[in-house]
């Protein structure tokens, strides 16, 4: 067991800049002989190991790193500049396949999705998408995702990362999350949220128009105000709820009309009311508009 007195020991964590360097408690391999420092811990490790994932390290290892270090003294080590050594650690884990099984810490992922990015680990960024990706609902915020998937490229993250964001009110929103979704897009998110705030209300005062009476129907002017009746007390008055977070959602007012029973309406123009929901779809507007939306957003991510 290595003692402070005699030098860097393993696990003793870095102070500050001015104290002696630490020795990686996880990577330092006396027989590979290339020397690495990030913050102020020194790493020992097989070049090898790592030129074969990354291009940057291929590069870097050819030319030396800041201060012209070919990284073979202990002394010397190559310098790796705005990395933590949390992050440096979760990726030598990924690359000397040191994993043990899922679960995950969330934040380990992205700190191997991110050095994956800077240094050219392509194999380091599919692993790490996959297993962000399997990870539990709500691990990783939607605003933190969406952040990422603008970072890193991610397309397949914008729609659904959206979509959870549609659902929360802002006022929920930290300014963490407001930085971490952007400018532009939390002006897009409070737009979108705007117009569908309008949509919903103009559905729930109108109801969709009931189709002409059945050649049966000697009093359609009942079953228009049946129609009307029912609509407004399981459908309209729900999506009006002035806490917009507990109204009635298109969706489930789409699922909900099919439900109505309209006993007072004649069998034959129920009948005829039934089939024309069901062959509308229901209430489509809320995910085309927010299928626009994440359209748009996937387009200006792939430009950046
Ligand atoms: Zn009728």
């Amino acid at each position: 067991m290595h003692n402070a007195d005699h030098g860097p020991s393993p696990g003793n964590p870095p102070n500050d800049c001015e104290t002696d360097p630490q020795i990686s408690p996880l990577f330092f391999f006396p027989d590979a002989g290339d020397y690495i420092k990030v913050e102020n811990v020194i790493y020992c490790i097989h070049q090898g190991i790592l030129r074969a994932k990354s291009v940057v390290f291929n590069e870097l290892f050819e030319t030396g790193g800041e201060g012209v270090s070919d990284g073979k003294m202990f002394q010397k080590p190559i310098f790796l500049p705005q990395v933590t050594s949390k992050e440096f650690d979760n990726l030598l884990t990924y690359i000397y396949n040191r994993w043990t099984p899922p679960p995950y810490k969330p934040q380990d992922l992205v700190d191997v999705l991110r050095l994956s990015a800077l240094w050219e680990i392509e194999n380091g960024t599919h692993w790490a998408i996959y297993h962000i990706e399997t990870l539990p609902k709500g691990a990783i915020s939607a605003a933190h995702r969406l952040c990422l998937s603008r970072q890193y490229q991610i397309h397949q993250w914008i729609g659904p990362a959206f979509r959870e964001l549609v659902k929360i009110p802002l006022t929920y929103l930290s300014a963490e999350d407001e930085a971490m979704i952007g400018w532009r897009t939390y002006q897009v998110l409070a737009k979108l949220r705007e117009a569908l705030e309008v949509e919903r209300k103009r559905a729930a005062f109108a109801p969709p128009p009931i189709q002409t009476p059945s050649f049966m129907c000697n009093d359609h002017t009942k079953c228009v105000q049946a129609w009307k009746e029912e609509w407004w007390k399981k459908v309209g008055k729900k999506m009006l709820h002035p806490d917009w977070t507990k109204a009635m959602s298109f969706r489930d007012a789409s699922a909900e009309m099919l439900k109505l029973e309209l006993t007072d309406m004649l069998p034959d123009c129920r009948k005829k009311v039934k089939a024309s929901i069901e062959g509308s779809g229901g209430f489509q507007i809320e995910d085309d508009m927010i299928n626009l939306v994440i359209e748009k957003l996937v387009e200006e991510n792939k430009q950046l």
